[in-house]
């Protein structure tokens, strides 16, 4: 579905940050991608979507270079969700997912409906937390909501940076699995960051590993990695991490 073929980065001041990354993503699955900080994640996320683009090889979507598509065609296809999601303040829970381009055409009844579905998805109350404002919620029930809104327009594909980043361990438990259900309901290809690999293991169909200047160490199933490190790298990370 994604290919990044040979795709470098080179920020202006010459700092490397992803070095000739093949990878394919497929359809359906949902890739965690992890590393230590610095090793060119949210670069290679944002090269999706149109938000940096590669100083050389290219990303396609579908076989399209994404370079040659419109930004915001290709970016109402792509749900994009960050660590701190970015809701409008001054906007209640429900306006908030309603503000999505893809449902701006849709008559009241219809966006309502959908809105109430998402929240109930996501694991929120419609009537209860739907006429809130974002900061009469907890941070992990804005993330909800800021996934609630990505996947509002029913995207092919979400890119995920450090979604539940900036949420208690706790409640980031309770995150991680009910995304995981999320997935396997609705089937969108996914791309999440994290630079924590137990939330990489345990998310990910396959799990990517990347080193400084964005080096692929390794793109594998959970297990795979886990059993079979193929790089001393990739051996230390996991290592580390227990
Ligand atoms: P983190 O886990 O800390 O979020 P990351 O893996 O997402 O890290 P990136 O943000 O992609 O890493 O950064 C990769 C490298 O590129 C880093 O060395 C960073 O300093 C550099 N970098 C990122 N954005 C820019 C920029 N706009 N200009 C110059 N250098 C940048
Ligand atoms: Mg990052």
């Amino acid at each position: 579905l994604i290919r990044f073929e040979d795709v470098t980065k080179t920020y202006a001041d010459g700092t490397v940050a992803v070095g000739g990354l093949e990878l394919e993503v497929r359809e359906h699955e949902l890739l965690t991608l992890v590393g230590p900080s610095g090793s060119g994640k949210s670069t290679l996320l944002r090269m999706v979507n149109r938000l940096v683009e590669p100083t050389a090889g290219r990303v396609t979507l579908d076989g399209q270079d994404v370079m040659s598509q419109d930004p915001v065609l290709l970016r109402r296809g792509i749900g994009y969700v960050i660590q701190d999601v970015g809701l409008f303040p001054h906007r209640t829970v429900a306006q908030n997912i309603a503000t999505v381009p893809g449902l701006l055409g849709w008559d009241r009844h219809r966006t309502q409906d959908r809105v109430r579905e998402l929240l109930q998805l996501v694991g929120l109350d419609p009537a209860v937390h739907g006429p809130r404002y974002p900061h009469e919620l907890s941070g992990g029930q804005r993330q909800r909501v800021g996934v609630a809104r990505a996947l509002a327009a029913n995207p092919r594909v979400m890119l995920m940076d450090e979604p539940f980043g900036a949420v208690d361990p706790e409640g980031r438990r309770a995150l991680q699995v009910e995304f995981r259900r999320i997935h396997d309901e609705l089937g969108t290809t996914v791309l999440l960051v994290t630079h924590d690999i137990d939330e990489a293991i345990l998310l990910g169909d396959r799990v990517a590993v990347f080193s400084q200047g964005g080096r692929l160490e390794q793109v594998d199933t959970p297990v795979r990695v886990l059993t079979r490190p193929a790089t001393p790298f990739v051996e230390h990370f996991i290592g580390g991490a227990r």
